[in-house]
């Protein structure tokens, strides 16, 4: 692709939110580069659970990008060589988080043993989102980092990004630790470590790092056919039998360390599915998410300084695909999406 004259955009961040900018950056013509601390998806998408859950409970300020994330999503499997979503739907029960999506039912016991039928006790009822699905979140990462490249971008991994060049109030470079790349504009896609590097261009952005504990497991396949949600365990399980487990991070002491919460999930998982015996932990560790203060994402132009864009969320999986479209036609056809309208910085910070 011919880049002459073509905005130079450096993204921080090979995470999912990251990759999914610079694909849809560099399929706008933009010239990108993404530069990346360790190995594309190091960072907290190497753990996800990766439900694309578009459902929430009460008044949602970001109904209209959750509304939009699944069509996005199978967009983006139509464009993307190697990019897949299983749509296998989701089942939930006994949670009391109260979240539902727009697509969801309440089916009754019959309905859910067909669905699930390792379920040895399916509930009365439940709530069915079939139009949900999950994915690989490294696999899909390094999917959209391809199809980058293939439109011209390029990505260095272990890379540290140090600081910023800036000059009449405009970003003017990124410098790493390979040194000075020049840019016009820099997105700040960085997870956990996008407020610190926003407090160097003088925005002060309340995300902090939220933990949860993601297990996998190895099991024999056809166990669980979609993702069952419940008081008991929150799993799914990839085709090759692979299961994948999500916790809430209770606290550090021995017995919430992740290992010990892989042994008692797994011996949840025995006891909810059928022909669950032979499961075995292969990996129990602790993520951690980007959580702006107030759970909206942050995502625009930092106003104190020319040429800065902040994408810092979750759901960062859900959310990718819608906010790497939108996100895309902000910085480089600047047209302004209604739809980040609540998500804007500026919201915490002094004019
Ligand atoms: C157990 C668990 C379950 C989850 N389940 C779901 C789910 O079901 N659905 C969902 O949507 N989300 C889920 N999430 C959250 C989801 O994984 C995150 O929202 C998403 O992966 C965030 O992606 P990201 O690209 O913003 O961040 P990251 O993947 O962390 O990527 C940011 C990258 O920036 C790099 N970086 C940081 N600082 C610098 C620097 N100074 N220089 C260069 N590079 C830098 C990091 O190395 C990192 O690779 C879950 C998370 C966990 C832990």
């Amino acid at each position: 692709m011919n880049h002459e004259g073509a905005k130079r955009i450096v993204v921080i961040g090979a995470g999912i939110v990251g990759a999914s900018l610079a694909y849809h950056l560099a399929s706008k013509g933009a010239q990108v580069t993404v530069v990346e601390a360790g190995g594309i998806a190091s960072g907290v998408t190497g753990t996800s659970f990766a439900w694309i859950n578009t459902s929430c409970a009460g008044i949602d300020p970001i109904a209209a990008l959750r509304g939009g994330a699944i069509a996005a999503w199978r967009r983006l499997e139509t464009q993307v060589p190697g990019l897949t979503v299983r749509w296998h739907g989701a089942l939930s029960y006994g949670t009391q988080d109260g979240r539902v999506s727009p697509a969801s039912i309440v089916i009754d016991r019959a309905h859910i043993a067909r669905l699930e039928p390792q379920l040895r006790r399916p509930p009365q009822q439940a709530i069915h989102e079939p139009e949900q699905g999950a994915l690989d979140a490294v696999a899909a990462t390094h999917a959209l980092l391809a199809a980058a490249q293939a439109l011209g971008a390029t990505v260095r991994t272990h890379t540290p990004v140090l600081g910023f060049t800036v000059r009449d109030a405009q970003v003017t470079g990124v410098e790493t630790v390979a040194g000075l790349i020049e840019a016009d504009m820099v997105v700040l896609a960085a997870g956990t470590g996008t407020a610190s590097l926003a407090e160097k261009l003088g925005a002060s952005l309340p995300i902090h790092a939220s933990p949860a504990i993601f297990l996998r497991y190895q099991a024999p396949p056809g166990l669980v056919r979609g993702i069952i949600s419940s008081h008991a365990m929150e799993v799914r399980q990839a085709e090759d039998g692979t299961m994948l487990a999500a916790e809430d991070y209770v606290g550090d002491s021995p017995e919430n360390q992740p290992a010990a919460m892989a042994l008692r999930t797994a011996s949840a998982i025995r006891d909810e599915l059928e022909g669950a015996q032979a499961i075995a932990p292969e990996f129990a560790g602790v993520g951690l998410r980007p959580m702006p203060a107030d759970g909206v994402p942050v995502i625009g132009y930092l106003p104190q300084v020319g040429g800065a864009y902040v994408c810092a969320m979750h759901p960062g999986v859900v959310l990718a695909a819608i906010v790497g479209q939108l996100a895309s036609g902000e910085i480089v056809d600047g047209q302004p999406a209604a739809a980040l309208d609540a998500c804007r910085p500026a919201r915490f910070l002094a004019c």
